[in-house]
């Protein structure tokens, strides 16, 4: 990656997601007798409707709701995203225009340091970014490793260097990457392995981030992300990093996978001005990040995201294998036809409005059911949020938690929608609640997903 030296580029704001389903260190180690996580540690996992793109969602809506921000281009890093056009699913959920460019970037646990790069440098070249990372990885959790990698995503939105932004950065020097580990096991027959035979062994990783960093001025942050706490405290004691602060705490919260993304944003709030910092993560060798701070004042990290212990590996894996179960009955359901017919509206929210009353419908009509004037409907965005006007308690619809709640939302600028709630008990669940929609996943046909939004309590 060529060096991005004299260009500035500005971090104006940034989301971190995670999801609200957590389970336990001592939960996963017991499942698999071994003692990889601290037992004091937790992990946050998707629910069964939650994927990589219903999570870089929740964290792009965010940053756009927030900053009230149009993106010019929009990065999107995972190495977990459903076989879909995501870039364009997620571009209709934003309700931004289909025309904004999408550069979908994978291939290793590394990507987002990679686009970070790219997004720096294409603000630097006048354009507002938003980089979207996410993941979401223990998809059946058959192995510790697996688990150890936990679920989330982030949204930052970087913008070229302009006085009066808050929060300035711009990169002290290249962006530093080294492959000081190899990643491949090659086979007896020829064949190379990926992920499932890495061993990343402590020694291995503490030579190889001590390399690079004699290449490199000495941090004040050192920002590391690992999933194995032996590789995080044999970094934390290397010489080079005897005056340095060393952050790891969201390892143990929000994991390894999400880690790399919010692990950056958390590690930027530690900043104070003048700070070098670097971050490095594992993956298909190490990167070291290397910014430093014009400005001293930092966002605060969102607060208040509930959490939910899982009760149990048994039920987290059931929850998890779920979708997967129900998808051969619900074969005929998805097309890219009805996706396509739906974008507008369903995924678009846009409801239409009577020229004649003003009535808002959340779906087409031809006839307004309110004045009963065969009258010109206009389309019109939907709002988000709403108040519950009644619900009912289904237990007869499949999901791993009974029951299924319906929601009938009153939203808040007109029209009313039937939704599902999400993440929430029954009990919480009262008229006159207000909630907001997320985005999730509802089944899959001919390995198509299916979208639509679900409401979470405010
Ligand atoms: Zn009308």
């Amino acid at each position: 990656m060529s060096p991005a030296c004299g260009i500035a580029s500005s971090i104006s704001y940034f989301t971190v997601y995670s999801p609200s389903l957590v389970l336990s260190g001592e939960e996963i180690n017991r499942a698999f007798g071994t003692n990889i996580l601290n037992n004091k540690s937790q992990r946050r996992v998707a629910n069964f409707d939650e994927d990589a793109l219903t999570m870089a969602w929740n964290a792009a809506s965010g940053c756009l709701e927030q900053t009230k921000t149009v993106p010019d281009h929009i990065f999107l890093c995972s190495n977990t995203l459903p076989s879909w056009p995501c870039g364009a699913y997620l571009l209709s959920s934003l309700g931004l225009s289909l025309s904004t460019p999408v550069t979908v970037i994978s291939g290793s646990w590394n990507c987002a340091f990679d686009t970070l790069s790219l997004a720096f440098h294409t603000a630097a070249a006048g354009k507002n970014v938003l980089l979207v990372a996410t993941e979401a990885l223990s998809k059946y959790a058959l192995s510790n490793p697996e688990i150890a990698f936990a679920d989330s995503s982030c949204a930052i939105l970087i913008t070229p260097d302009m006085a009066g932004n808050r929060h300035m950065f711009k990169p002290a020097g290249n962006f530093y990457s080294a492959d000081t580990f190899e990643p491949l096991i090659c086979n007896s027959d020829g064949s190379t392995k990926i992920f499932d035979d890495i061993r990343f062994t402590t020694s291995k990783v503490s030579q190889g981030i001590s390399e690079l960093l004699g290449k490199i001025d000495k941090p004040q942050i050192f920002g590391f992300s690992a999933f194995d706490d032996k590789i995080s405290s044999a970094v934390r004691r290397l010489p080079q990093l005897a005056k340095s602060r060393f952050i790891d705490d969201p390892i143990h919260t929000i994991g390894f996978a999400g880690c790399v993304q919010p692990f950056l944003v958390l590690s930027m709030t530690q900043m104070k001005h003048g700070d070098i910092i670097h971050l490095c993560s594992l993956g298909g060798g190490a990167r070291i990040t290397a910014l430093s701070t014009e400005f001293e004042k930092f966002a605060a990290l969102p607060t208040g995201q509930k959490a939910a212990l899982i009760n149990g590996f048994e039920h987290f894996r059931n929850i998890r294998t779920f979708m997967d179960k129900s998808e051969p009955m619900r074969s005929t359901f998805t097309s890219e036809i009805i996706q396509s017919r739906d974008q507008q509206f369903l995924l678009n929210l846009n409801g239409i409005q009577c020229k004649n009353c003003n009535k808002i419908y959340t779906i087409p009509q031809s006839i307004c059911p309110s004045c009963h004037e065969q009258s010109e409907f206009i389309q019109k965005p939907l709002e988000r949020r709403g108040t519950i006007f009644t619900f009912a308690h289904e237990y007869y619809v499949p999901t791993p938690n009974p029951p299924v709640t319906m929601l009938v939302v009153d939203l808040d600028g007109g029209g009313r929608l039937t939704v599902q709630a999400a993440d929430c008990s029954p009990d919480e669940t009262a008229i006159g609640n207000k909630v907001k929609f997320v985005l999730r996943r509802y089944h899959s046909g001919n390995n198509l997903p299916n979208y639509f939004w679900k409401a979470v309590l405010l």
